[in-house]
């Protein structure tokens, strides 16, 4: 295991659980926000409001570097709705407007938001794909690398694994939703399994296998 701690910028559980395995399959030891003592402060909403997922994940990297001086990844994703010319997308987080929720409460105002809408124009079962760009920062470098996982969003929500839009989305490639899905499966053909993995082979590829 690296000497060196990384620092995961997310205070999202969800996310850290998911990248576990595939942080110590590339042997770094990495820990989030919320363990490595961060406190949350009034300026974070305002880092991701850039207009695509790698600039917001690349200026969250470089704002937690800054403020650790740890080397620092981060990510930023979303759900891309073709009848919806590709919205919620960056603004999946804050579809529902609702600023004075987290977590699961945040999760169904966004679902019933998102639902709503695409029934309005008639659009369920509707195409759609999750997006994630993954991001590291340190002093020296900056690298992003994007994953994508495309699925059907439906009516009826599936499963209670997972977080956010997962139950209302079916993934092509498991024919289930990532609600019903395992963890093991949605981190092989999932979004953020396959923005990060490529993120950590341009590490290897960059430096040998041996982690600066
Ligand atoms: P962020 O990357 O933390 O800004 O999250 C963006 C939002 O996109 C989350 O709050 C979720 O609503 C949604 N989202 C991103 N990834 C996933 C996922 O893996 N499953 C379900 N929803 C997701």
């Amino acid at each position: 295991m690296s000497e060196v701690q990384y620092l995961l910028a997310t205070r999202n559980e969800g996310k850290l659980r998911e990248l576990r395995d595939i942080f110590a399959q590339h042997n770094i030891r990495v820990t989030d926000l919320t363990e490595a003592g961060v406190p949350e402060t009034s300026d974070e909403d305002s880092i991701e409001s850039w207009d695509t997922f790698e600039e917001n994940a690349l200026a969250k990297a470089q704002y937690f570097h800054r403020r650790t001086g740890l080397p620092t990844f981060a990510d930023d994703s979303g759900l891309t709705v073709e009848a919806l010319g590709g919205a919620p997308g960056v603004r999946s987080k804050r579809l529902s407007g609702r600023t004075d929720l987290t977590g699961k409460s945040l999760d169904a105002a966004n679902n019933a938001a998102l639902l709503g809408q695409l029934r309005r124009i008639n659009a369920l079962p509707a195409e759609a794909a999750f997006v994630c760009a993954a991001a590291f920062a340190d002093a020296e470098r900056t690298v992003v690398r994007t994953g994508t996982t495309a699925g059907v969003v439906v009516q009826q929500p599936r499963g209670f694994g997972g977080f956010g839009y997962d139950p209302h989305f079916v993934s092509k490639e498991l024919a289930q939703t990532f609600g019903e899905a395992s963890e093991d499966a949605k981190l092989r053909i999932g979004h953020r399994g396959r923005a990060f993995r490529s993120l950590l082979e341009a590490f290897d590829a960059e430096f040998n296998g041996s982690l600066p």
